[in-house]
């Protein structure tokens, strides 16, 4: 602090100034019977064991009078943070800025970090066009998936190898997932994946390698796949926006942290009540949109609109995910299980 740097034994008393401490300076040792004028972020002279603030010492006739003080009062040990051998960061941890901080505090300039994943994406349907390219013909969409996906690649701190949009022709798509399963280190897919003549992902990944996971009870998100085209890890998500959103950020986000390197953190789950009922209990777990209304004992989570898993809307509304487990209903002040979007927003990467 900016003051008088002190012995607690020679106080209270008038004594005189015999140093002046500014930071970065190397002080002397205090004189006995004396005081140092210091600065914030200066080091303290040997012999002080006090720093009494600018504010609390009174001018008088006599000279400065420095009022009693505590031992060891506004003075920062050496080492009263890391000690040596203390770790810092742990492998696989995210270094948000503070830790870059810390880091620097220690003199590091360069730490060791994991490569980024190279995630190629592509998108399938005939119907898609992109957005920017003009007017829908009748029958087409806008594709969401892509621009969704590419920027949750890109907030893990992944790049990305964007391949684009393929029509619903097998052939194409073959020959899409073999450059893919080259270029990158993890493929993800979204759309084509169901149960439809038109949807190819899966005969074209079996073709090419192995399907080791096909169809999640979770609703939405149910035609999830998994597998490996010529050794490349693929996710082939569902076409509906919000499935693939979800299957994306509830099962490939944190596989790709930790295929990364990182560490996923656990998935904190919270207890709100319900601000609406579900009469009928389906035969999956299901995740709600919702969003928090009320204080204290009022608060409840509420619907954000129309649950479709083709309605952007209401996820885009959205602050949490309610969680409803399969087989369950639920009524309006029952207790719910939510996760908050922060919280998956937030599992580990950078
Ligand atoms: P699919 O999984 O290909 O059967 O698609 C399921 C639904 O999602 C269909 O209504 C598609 O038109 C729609 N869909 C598929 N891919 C996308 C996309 N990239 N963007 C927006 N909607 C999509
Ligand atoms: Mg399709």
């Amino acid at each position: 602090m900016d003051g008088y740097a002190v012995r607690v034994g020679d106080i209270p008393a008038v004594l005189p100034v015999s140093q002046r401490i500014p930071a970065g300076a190397v002080p002397e040792p205090l004189s006995p019977g004396t005081a140092a004028r210091i600065f914030t972020g200066a080091p303290v002279p040997t012999g002080a064991d006090a720093i009494v603030l600018q504010e609390d010492v009174t001018e008088t006739p006599e000279g400065m009078l420095f009022p009693s003080a505590t031992a060891g009062q506004h003075i920062r040990r050496r080492g009263d943070d890391i000690a040596p051998g203390d770790q810092l960061v742990a492998r696989g941890q995210c270094l948000q800025p503070q830790d870059l901080g810390l880091l620097a505090s220690v003199g590091l300039a360069q730490v060791e970090v994991y490569r980024p994943l190279r995630v190629a994406i592509l998108t399938t349907g005939d119907e898609l066009r992109e957005p920017g390219a003009g007017q829908l013909a009748p029958g087409e969409i806008y594709n969401s998936n892509r621009v969704m996906l590419s920027a949750q690649i890109r907030a893990l701190g992944m790049s990305v190898s964007d391949l684009g949009n393929l029509p619903d022709d097998p052939g194409r798509i073959g020959d899409a997932l073999e450059e893919a399963a080259g270029a990158a280190d993890c493929i993800v897919t979204a759309g084509g994946v169901s149960v439809g003549e038109e949807d190819h992902i899966r005969a074209q990944v079996e073709a090419r390698g192995s399907l080791s996971l096909w169809k999640l009870a979770i609703k939405p998100g149910k035609p999830l796949a998994f597998g490996e085209v010529r050794g490349t890890p693929i996710f082939g998500l569902p076409g509906n926006p919000v499935s693939a959103w979800i299957t994306f950020v509830l099962v490939a986000k944190p596989w790709l942290i930790k295929q990364q390197g990182g560490i996923v953190a656990p998935v904190s789950r919270y207890r709100v009540r319900a601000g609406f009922s579900v009469t009928k209990p389906g035969t999956r777990e299901e995740f709600l949109r919702v969003r928090f209304v009320g204080e204290g004992d009022a608060r409840r989570a509420e619907l954000t609109g129309n649950q479709s898993s083709g309605v952007l809307t209401s996820l885009s509304r959205a602050e949490a995910l309610a969680v409803l487990p399969a087989g369950e209903s639920i009524s309006e002040g029952d207790w719910l299980e939510i996760i908050p979007l922060s919280v998956l927003g937030d599992l580990g990467a950078c």
